[in-house]
This record gives C-alpha cells, sequence and structure tokens, in this order.
C-alpha cells in the first residue's frame, strides 16, 4: 500500500519539540524499570543505531510504498532513545543541536551548497 509521506497535508514543516511532560513520561518509564544500569552511552548509541535500522526497514523494498504506522513507531524508538542518551551525558538537545548547526552552517555554504547533495570536500 502507497503511503503518503504526509508532508502536503501538514504544510511540509512541522515543529520537533517534545514537551516536558512527555520527556518526564520517558524517564519515569526507565526509572519504574530499574533499567537507567542499561542506559550507558555505549548502549544508548547502539539502541539509537538499531531503531534507526528498524525504521530504514520500512522502506526496504521501496522507496514510496511504506507503512507509516510502522514508520511512526519506529521514529519514536529513535527519539526516545536519543532522549534517553540526551539525559545519560546530560546534555540538551538544542544546545548541541544549534552548535552542530554552526558548523554545518560554515560547512555547507549557501552559494557553494545550494541544490546539491555533495560533501562538503567536494563542493
Ligand atoms: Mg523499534
Amino acid at each position: 500500500m502507497k503511503a503518503d509521506s504526509g508532508r502536503q497535508e501538514h504544510g511540509g514543516h512541522q515543529k520537533f519539540e517534545m514537551k516536558q511532560e512527555t520527556i518526564e513520561r520517558i524517564r519515569k518509564f526507565t526509572e519504574d524499570r530499574d533499567w537507567e544500569q542499561f542506559h550507558t552511552p555505549s548502549n544508548l548509541a547502539k539502541s539509537i543505531s538499531i531503531e534507526a535500522g528498524e525504521l530504514l526497514e520500512c522502506f526496504q523494498w521501496s522507496d514510496t510504498d511504506f507503512d507509516r504506522e510502522h514508520v511512526k513507531e519506529e521514529l519514536a524508538d529513535v527519539i526516545v532513545y536519543c532522549q534517553n542518551m540526551l539525559d545519560e551525558l546530560g546534555l540538551d538537545a538544542d544546545e548541541i543541536v544549534n552548535a552542530k548547526m554552526d558548523k554545518n552552517e560554515a560547512k555547507y555554504p549557501v552559494e557553494k551548497a545550494k541544490g546539491n547533495a555533495l560533501k562538503y570536500d567536494k563542493l
């Protein structure tokens, strides 16, 4: 079954923001199960990668025919583990993403990168 990407129906841009109560729910889920002991940086990095693989699996046989509900679940898994990693390392998502965007903007100046997908060292 072909699934619409949802981009058009939602105006093209969605905000990425998690409510504090959602973050607390993720933390409580872990604490209630005494799973902090397993949340080493290494285990969380592996888990993010594994869940990203499950997300990619949704598109294994087709770029356009995918199960949107399954994509939502796997994307949520990635995000939950990313939040766990932020907590484990004491990091702020806005801070680290903005620091990285500063670097990305320097590596990919609009005048060189606009309209192509070349890596920065090929620009
Ligand atoms: Mg999963």
